[in-house]
């Protein structure tokens, strides 16, 4: 089989590295891809947002499979593209259609469809300058802090939790007049949940799932999780405190409503759910969808699943996902991400890699990293993901974070306390 991978993040090359292990698998290209994707594939240089050149480098190359890595291709419609052109629609793409991807791309279709499939979420109103004075009544109900969401995709910048019902009131009259664009023309409202985060993710056809391990991610720079908001500065799996008890929870009141409720609502569904959750006291309340894997998340998630993934994926197109199980490392999985001095700020870029060769036990997976004629250079905010399993969380993180040390280049900052509050 002949499978196009779209993306270029760590994400991009955990999936490429365990597509690659699969005896199914024939030829894999990734577009664009990253000089660490390049060792298990081959890159070729399409934006994933060029729907019609993604279509000519399908026809050209015999692609048997597309898997879309990143969200904004699902949100902007890449599998209703391939469904509606009848030169291509017969290869299955892995990712939601336009419809599906609203899951994440529209918070208020997120929180509705939760509403109606009685899946448990904080409350909510959503407002627009129609309903403004109902939104500013809503807000003096709930107490602080206050949490308004643009309804649209907004950089993961987006969310805002304010303490002072004076400054809520404040933006979400900024955000309602265009602060965020048109991503913001509506707001959520929502109650504010206390409690501790993680990540559960699904793999569906539609009506069959499988749900994959879970993962706890690290989205502030700064040690004790403080500073500015990234896209992701490391992660571990499992989490210690998702007992079974917990994850019966997760599924029965979340996982399979979800998928129920896709089916139900007769939005079909072939891909990755992301399910960001809120464990308030031992209760799981669903924070977000996202459409597609999370990075860093996947670089331990995808790690730790044993089973074949192009047969899994094979699956999800034929809709028999239904007939599959899949097989877990009962192994710690941590990733640490090396990042660019200066992000999530500005940073520069091009800076020389190396002591990547001196790296012998772990995963090294690339994010923002190019050949540079030869030269492995930084391209992006996150540069590099170290992953490594342990048989104790304390064995893995000891492992990612000797990595983190060794690998070099000007600048290079890394969080030294991932995994320690769990
Ligand atoms: P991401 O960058 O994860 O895609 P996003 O912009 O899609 O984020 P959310 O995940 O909905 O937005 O919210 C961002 C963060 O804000 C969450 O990870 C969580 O920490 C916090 N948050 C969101 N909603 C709530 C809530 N109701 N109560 C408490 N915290 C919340």
């Amino acid at each position: 089989m002949n499978i196009l991978l779209l993306g270029s993040g760590g994400r991009e090359h955990a999936l490429a590295w365990k597509m690659a292990q699969s005896e199914k698998l024939t030829q894999l290209f990734i577009a664009p891809g990253n000089a660490g994707t390049k060792e298990v594939g081959t890159n070729v240089n399409i934006n994933p947002n060029d729907f019609e050149a993604i279509k000519a480098f399908v026809i050209d190359n015999n692609i048997n499979l597309i898997v879309v890595g990143p969200e904004e291709p699902l949100v902007r419609g890449v599998k209703d593209f391939v469904l509606n052109d009848p030169q291509i629609a017969h290869v299955p793409v892995i990712g939601p259609g336009k419809e599906g991807a609203k899951l994440e791309g529209s918070k208020e279709f997120a929180k509705a469809f939760m509403m109606r499939h009685d899946i448990p979420t904080a409350a909510y109103l959503s407002v627009t300058q129609a309903n403004l004075e109902e939104g500013l009544a809503f807000l003096k109900t709930l107490k602080a802090p206050y949490v308004l969401k643009a309804d649209g995709l907004a950089a993961g910048k987006g969310v805002l939790i304010l303490d002072e019902i004076t400054e809520a009131e404040a933006e979400l009259k900024e955000m309602l007049s265009g602060k965020f664009g048109d991503a913001s023309s509506t707001v959520v409202i929502e109650e504010f949940l206390s409690g501790i985060e993680l990540s559960v993710f699904v793999l569906t056809d539609g009506h069959g799932y499988v749900v994959l391990p879970e993962a706890k991610d690290y989205k502030r720079i700064g040690e004790g999780d403080t500073g500015l908001n990234t896209g992701g500065m490391g992660a571990i799996s499992p989490v210690p405190f998702a007992d079974d008890v917990f994850m019966k929870k997760v599924h029965d009141r979340i996982v399979k409503p979800t998928i129920d409720g896709l089916a139900n609502d007769n939005i079909p569904y072939k891909g990755f759910v992301f399910i960001g959750l809120m464990s308030v006291e031992g209760e799981p309340y669903v924070i977000e969808y996202n459409v597609r894997m999370g990075d860093p998340e996947t670089e331990v998630v995808i790690p730790r699943i044993k089973t074949d993934l192009v047969d899994l994926f094979e699956a999800v197109a034929a809709g028999e996902l239904r007939k599959k199980t899949i097989e877990v490392d009962e192994r710690f999985a941590t990733t640490v991400m090396c990042v660019s001095g200066g992000y999530p700020e500005a940073y520069e870029k091009d800076k020389e890699i190396s002591g990547l060769e001196k790296i012998s036990e772990g995963l090294v997976f690339h994010a923002g990293t190019a050949d540079k004629d030869g030269q492995v250079v930084t391209s992006g905010g996150r540069v590099i993901a170290m992953t490594a399993y342990g048989n104790t969380k304390e064995e893995a993180l000891k492992q990612s974070f000797a990595n983190a040390q060794t690998v070099t280049y000007e600048g290079k900052y890394f969080r030294s306390d991932i995994g320690f509050d769990l």
